[in-house]
Parts: structure tokens; sequence; C-alpha cells
């Protein structure tokens, strides 16, 4: 075939050429973030095209997400000048290796209609089998099984194949059940995620023909994110790649982020040795960030002592210095990214403006997304979560909203379907279809029938105390919310139909918190040995403390509910909110990276670790979000955030004393000076600062700047929370007010109003629709601003 133009060569750079056009033996393309090494592998698949040397379905190539295989996919048409004729095998393992699978699934012992389980399903069966074991699963949650066999699977071990070493885990029964629940899944023809490899993995292994098959097929193999490959699926490259060991892997070591989840840097070190005279690509030029961002990145990222080590420069302009902020708390830290946003829309500061596509949020936990879901709901602001359901999609929040909605209103039938059994209540299919046939029957709604149910004795065993107890409480929590004091505490149906009344016995939040313990859904959660099961917890306490800024829990419904009405995708440009990992591999001109606090990034448990293991993967992710930036990168943390209505000061993070101060800009907290927000300037501007502020405002900026971070940091040990004394100068600074009696105020959600009582930071304020109310004076801003 006669060669085609080739102008996409013209867009790399020696070294990235160099790799694109190194099309035969084995390649590994490591360099640092930036640097391009996403764009040479699409470009080397474009190229392998154009010079004829595969066709679209003999190339294969593994991106880590399915949204990164449709970019590659669009890029190449794009490069190619021509939409690409199917590309069946650009994707990720496992959708690669579902279409595999469906072809082979006999060689396994499946039906090629098999479904893929997910985790509620794995879970399910793996709790049938734990009992039927006669194990004891309070003591041994099935989740920690789960966690064993997956770990398992992502090491390639097949049930005969669980390595002494391994033999204590799950109490000694691990590879037993594993084994049982391998034969289970089978009869019921069906896999879970870890098996889409596994499978395959065997199946190559044991039969050649079919492993022949596929190395003759993919001519050509290309692998991103190579650094998060776990140990199966490097054995599934290895063994397709023998043949023509066409194979082009592109990674960085100091972007590995999944340890956690078995991925292994190793298989990096491991490539040139299995693939001798691999031809080894190293790229040192990053054409995505500014030369501060840059030198910030590569400063964090030399605290990691277990690196190959690389140097990145950049011919791009030197543009802004990264941005520190410290604030007040996370409400405030939510508060203060959303005002820089919608100014940085329209261009501040010698910047120019930017699209709210071109903006992205990047926290370290999933549960850090609240405060930002509710602020830019609040003041309009569209956004986009990437990589996994909202904040208040998820499932535990799901949960926990219908124990709410069901105190709020019994009648509210799909929220007791879902609390019901949640945590399990002993009430299986048949005593669920009894209370629905009863409340039919009688009319009215599933709590009402469960409770008819229990006085009629139509439910029989411990599902019966259960459920008993189920009604009385949710009943019992009505009341509470309500105010009311029960008559009879066992007419459970005239409770019910209480009406409101007006003086609560405890708060809100108060309520919310009992709700979730004494319902045993909390304790659900704490007896969970997974992996995700403190992340769980951490957003429930999210959940509680989203409360705080609502009256009671009915607007707080309220308010959900329109946050998840706000679903339409209209188009429009938006901001996107993500974690760290799911940010990897992309790149947004303006980022922000909140929550720089010890114990949240790094996470607690990396710090509670022995070894720098887990903390090295943590500066990691943080070297993986600010090479995320193209041209400002923000980090701020909060002194304070609020877990159960108390306060918990916060230590900045240790990552933030890595950061160059030649690089990095500190920025003022409007926070930290008393009033609402954007009433500093104005109050310092106007002359209404008095001595004491003056001194306040002052060791606000001490309290910011990384000097005194250094100085905490040589203290040694860092505790969770600060000493004391300190923790009340903070206080103290939050006490001054910049506002004066008669002042006119705004409200986020009481709206205008003049101020008639100041007591430290709280203001009594007479709104002019919501009438008089307290309010902490950082909720308001002047109504001049
Ligand atoms: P990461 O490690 O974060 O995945 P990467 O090495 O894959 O980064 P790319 O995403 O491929 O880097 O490239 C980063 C940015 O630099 C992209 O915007 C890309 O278009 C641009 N870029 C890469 N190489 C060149 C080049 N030779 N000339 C101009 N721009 C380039
Ligand atoms: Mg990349």
């Amino acid at each position: 075939m006669a060669a085609r133009p080739m102008p996409y060569l013209d867009e790399l750079n020696p070294a990235q050429r160099a790799a694109v056009e190194a099309l035969d033996g084995p390649v590994l393309m490591l360099a640092g973030a930036g640097t391009g090494k996403t764009k040479a592998l699409t470009a080397r698949i474009v190229h392998l095209l154009n010079t004829g040397r595969a066709r679209p379905n003999e190339i294969l190539s593994v991106t880590f997400t399915n949204k990164a295989a449709r970019e590659m996919k669009n890029r190449v048409s794009g490069l190619l000048g021509q939409a690409v004729e199917g590309m069946p095998w650009l994707g990720t393992f496992h959708s690669i290796c579902v279409k595999l699978l469906r072809r082979h699934a006999e060689l396994v012992g499946l039906k090629s209609n098999f479904t893929i389980l997910d985790t509620d399903d794995q879970l399910r069966l793996l709790k049938q089998l734990v009992q039927a074991a006669g194990i004891d699963d309070k003591r041994w949650p099935a989740r920690q099984l789960a966690g064993v066999i997956d770990n398992w699977k992502n090491r390639a071990l097949t049930p005969d194949k669980i390595p002494a070493a391994d033999a204590g885990a799950y109490n000694h029964r691990g590879a037993e059940l594993y084994a049982q629940y391998q034969v289970r899944l089978r009869e019921l023809n069906a896999v879970d995620f870890g098996d889409l490899l596994l499978h395959m993995v065997v199946i190559f292994q044991t039969h050649e023909d079919v492993l022949e098959q596929y190395q003759r097929w993919f001519r050509y193999i290309l692998v991103d994110e190579y650094q998060d490959t776990n140990v199966a699926q490097y054995m599934w490259l290895r063994l397709l790649a023998q043949r023509h060991r066409n194979i082009c892997c592109v990674g960085d070591d100091d972007q590995s982020i999944y340890g956690w989840r078995g991925a292994e840097v190793g298989n990096i070190l491991r490539f040139e040795k299995d693939f001798p005279g691999a031809h080894v690509v190293r790229l040192e030029q990053n054409y995505r960030s500014t030369p501060h961002i840059l030198a910030a990145a590569s400063s964090v990222i030399r605290g990691n002592a277990n690196r190959l080590g690389k140097e990145l420069w950049t011919e791009a302009q030197e543009g802004e210095k990264l941005r520190l902020i410290g604030h007040w708390d996370g409400e405030e830290e939510a508060r203060w990214i959303g005002e820089e946003i919608e100014s940085m829309q329209g261009g501040t500061r010698g910047m120019r403006g930017f699209s709210l596509d071109d903006m992205a949020i990047l926290v370290r936990a999933s549960h850090q997304m609240r405060a930002f879901e509710d602020r830019f709901l609040t003041i309009g602001l569209p956004y986009r979560v990437i990589g996994g359901p909202r904040f208040y999609e998820r499932m535990e929040i799901r949960d926990a909203m219908a124990y709410f909605r069901l105190v709020v209103s019994p009648s509210d039938d799909l929220a007791f379907e879902r609390v019901v059994n949640t945590p399990k209540r002993g009430l299986g299919d048949k005593a669920q279809q009894t209370i629905q046939q009863i409340a039919r029957a009688n009319g009215v709604p599933l709590l009402d029938g469960a409770a008819l149910a229990v006085e009629q004795g139509a439910i029989k065993g411990k599902g019966a105390k259960a459920l008993g107890e189920f009604v009385v409480n949710i009943a019992r929590w009505g009341r509470m919310m309500r105010g009311t004091v029960a008559v009879d505490s066992d007419d459970v149906l005239d409770d019910l139909a209480q009406p409101m009344a007006s003086t609560p016995e405890v708060s809100h939040i108060e309520l919310a918190q009992i709700i979730l313990d004494e319902s045993g859904y909390t304790e659900m959660w704490q007896n969970d040995k997974t992996p995700e099961a403190p992340g769980r917890l951490e957003n429930l306490k999210e959940l509680v403390k989203a409360l705080e800024s609502f009256e009671n829990i009915q607007g707080f419904l309220e308010h959900v509910s329109l946050v998840m009405d706000n679903d339409s995708d209209d188009g429009g440009a938006k901001v996107s909110i993500m974690t760290l990992h799911a940010a990897k591999g992309l790149e947004f001109p303006v980022v922000f990276l909140p929550g720089w606090e010890d114990g949240l990034f790094p996470s607690q448990r990396s710090m509670d670790e022995s070894g720098v293991k887990g903390l090295e993967e943590e500066r990691r992710l943080a070297y993986v979000g600010i090479t995320r930036a193209e041209e400002v990168c923000t980090i701020s943390f909060a002194g304070n955030r609020r877990v159960f209505g108390q306060w918990q000061s916060q230590m900045p993070s240790r990552f933030v004393d890595e950061l160059p101060e030649e690089h990095v800009e500190v920025l003022t907290p409007p926070g930290l000076y008393g009033g609402g927000y954007g009433a500093a300037a104005s109050a310092g501007m106007s002359g209404g600062m008095t001595p004491g502020m003056e001194s306040r405002v002052a060791s606000a900026n001490v309290y910011n700047s990384p000097g005194w971070k250094r100085l905490q940091s040589r203290q040694g040990d860092r505790p969770v929370s600060q000493p004391k004394e300190s923790r009340n100068t903070v206080i103290d600074l939050q006490a001054v007010s910049a506002y004066t009696m008669g002042e006119r105020v705004f409200h986020d959600k009481f709206g205008y109003g003049e101020i008639v009582g100041i007591e430290g930071d709280k203001l009594e304020i007479a709104f002019d629709k919501a009438g008089t109310k307290k309010v902490v004076s950082r909720y308001i801003c002047s109504a001049d601003d």
C-alpha cells in the first residue's frame, strides 16, 4: 500500500516520533506526566493503520477507562482524517475480556450468555456460602471474604493455586470458600469482575490453540497507564504478546495509584526482563503545565524514595504560581472555590477567562464532593461528577435518606421497601410479601401494613420481633421530630398519624444521628471489613453534616430532591468534580485541589500504616493531582472540619510543606476575617478594622504561611487535633465581627435582612421574609457586596 501523508508525525518531538516509528518489537515508554505518552500511543495506532501494518481489528489497545477508549478512537479518526471502521479491540481490560470470554465461555464451564455480577450480587452470593458454612458473618463478614477473593483474582490465582502464605485468609476458610464460590458461579452461569481476566488467563494457559489464534490475530498490542496493571492483566498481556512481541506499553511509575487494588509497579521493571531488547523511550518535555506547576509537582514527588526518578522540563510561559489557601472550614472552602470559579469565567487578575469546562475540582475522598455539590447547587453553578455516582446517589446515602423519608412521611412505600431489611432483620421475600398483602387488603401504606402484620402475628420467627422494633422506632423518631409525646407508646398506628407540633425534643441533626445509629445502619458498616466501608461511613458523617445548614429534616429532603433533579445534561459547560483517582490521564486549564489536610490527604489509613508504602502512594496521588493542571492550580486546606456537629481541627497536609516556596503564592483566606464572605475587604478598606482585629488578621496570615506550617511540622508527630490554645486563637479570629447593628445583609437561604443583634460570631437578623433568626456570621454577606 502506498504510504499516505503523515502529518501526525510532524506534531511529535523526536523522542515521541522514535517511539511511534519503532513499530516492531517491544517498546516501553516510561515518562512523567504530560509528556505526551497518550498522544504518542494514539499516533502509533494511526501510524500502524496508515502504513498498512495492521487493520483496525488486528490492533489490541488497552486504556484505563471506557471514556479514555472513546477519546482515543475519536483522536485516531481525527488524525487519520477518516472515520475508523471498527476498532473492536480498543477498550479497557474488562471490556476486551468480556468479548473474548463470550467466545470461549465453554472452556471454563460457562455458556456464552453468562451474566456479570455486580458487587451487590457477588456479596449476596458470598453471604449465602458463609452462612451455609456455619460461619458467624458478624465476626467474619462476607465482605472481607469478597476482598480476599478479589485480591487472589487480581493475582491470577485460581482456588487450587492459593499459596501457603495465604492459608490463614478469612479465618483459614478463605481458599475453601473461594473454591465453593467459583463452583456456585458456574452453576449460575455467572462471573464477577475479577473472573473476566482470570478465566481468560486460564483459557490461554490451558488451550494453546486458542492462545495461538489470538497471538496471531493481535499483531500489535498497545497499553496506556501501564503502571496500574495488576498481575492478572500483566500475565494476560504477556501471553498474548509472546508471538509477535509487538507490544508497546506506556506509563509513569510516579503515577501508580492503584496499589490498593492489586496493581504492581513492578510490572514496569519486569517488562525489560520479559521482553529482552525492548526499546525504552524516555520523554522529558512536558507540554501540559506551566513551569511553576511542573516545579511544584516535581518537588512533591521527590519526597518518594522508591521511584525510578526522572526530570521534566517545559518551554511553556511562566504563568501563575501555584496558589495555596487555607480556609476556616470545609464549607468556606467550597464557598470560596465557587466564587473563584465564577470570577475566573470572566478572567481576573490578569488571567484569561475560562469556560466552566476548563475547570475541575479533584478530591481525595468522594465524601468531599458533597460540600461542593451543595454549594454549586445553591449558587446555580453547573457541575458534573465524573467517574462515580454523585454524592446523593451513593448506596449508603440513599439508604440513610430512605430512613429520613420514612420518618418524615410514614406512607413513603419506596423508602419502606428500601430499608425494612437493611440492615438485615431476617425479613425474607415471603415476609415482605405478607406485609404487602396486608397493606393492600387494608388500603394502608406498607409501614402500617407492617404494624398490622406484627399485631396479627402474620409474620413468624425472629423477623417478627425485629419488624416490630422497626415499626416502633420509626414512629418514635417521628414523635421526636414532631416534638409530641406519645400518650400510649404501644399504639403505633396512632403515632404514625400524629400531626406536626412545634417543639422538637432533639435537634434534627441529633435526630438524624439517632436514626442512623439506633436503626443499626451505622453498625452495619462498622462491622463491614471491606475497603469501601470506611468511605461509606465517612459519607454518612458527611450526610449528617450536610443537615446542619438546614432548619429541619424536611427542608433537607427537599433540597436533595432538587439536587437529584439537577441531573439532566443540557450540553452546557460545566465544572467537573471527581476523585484524584478518576482524574488520571486527564488535563484541565484550571484545577482546584481542596482538602489538603493530614488525615484526609494523606489519608488517615496511609498515615497509620507502618512503613512508607501507603504514604508514597498518597504522594503519587498528589503528583497526579498537580500535574492535571495546565495553567492555574489551587491547593487548599481547611483549619476545621465539622464531624457530627463537633469542630475538629485539621492540620495542613504534610504535602503542603513539601511545596517549594518559590513556586507558590499564598492567598489570603476571606474566611479568617470574621464577618461574611467578601466583608473582609470592605471592612479593611473602609477603615473599620480595630487594632485588635489587625493583629488577628496578621496572625491569620501567619497561620497560612508556609513558614508557620513548617514550624508546626517540626514539632514531630502531628496530633490530629491542634492544641487547644491554637484552636482558640483561630476561633477568636472568627469572632471578630465586621458587621454593625442595623446593617443590611444577605443570606443564601433566608434572603435579605437587617442585623438586630451581634453576639460574637453570631448575628441576630430580622429577615424580610424568613423572620428573625440567629445565624453564624460567615454564612451571610453584606447586602452591598
Ligand atoms: P499523563 O501521564 O498525565 O497521562 P501523557 O504523558 O499521556 O500524560 P498526553 O496527555 O499525551 O500526556 O499529553 C499532554 C498534553 O501535551 C496534551 O495536551 C497533548 O496534546 C500535548 N502534547 C503532547 N506532545 C506534544 C507535542 N509534541 N507537541 C505539542 N503538544 C504535545
Ligand atoms: Mg496519558
